[in-house]
């Protein structure tokens, strides 16, 4: 009697991955991005956020943060 077969599960991930930031309804990635008050358009990591809301409620964006770290340093 032949034993019927294991059915195979796909996990439930987006193929995109994890660490992808979403892009929001009005285009942005949902990175909160750091600025200076000498260039409030220009994020640290080199990022155009001109038009960007200001402190969104999402994620802080890790190249941002690295630069303000060796800043303080
Ligand atoms: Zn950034």
């Amino acid at each position: 009697m032949p034993t019927p077969p294991i059915p195979t599960r796909t996990p439930n991930i987006h193929p995109a991955g994890l660490n992808v930031p979403r892009i929001g309804d009005d285009g942005f990635e949902e990175l909160c991005h750091l600025v200076t008050d000498e260039d409030p358009d220009t994020a640290l990591c080199g990022k155009d956020v001109t038009g960007y809301p200001w402190n969104p409620p999402w994620p802080s964006c890790e190249a941002c943060l690295a630069v303000s770290r060796g800043e303080m340093n």
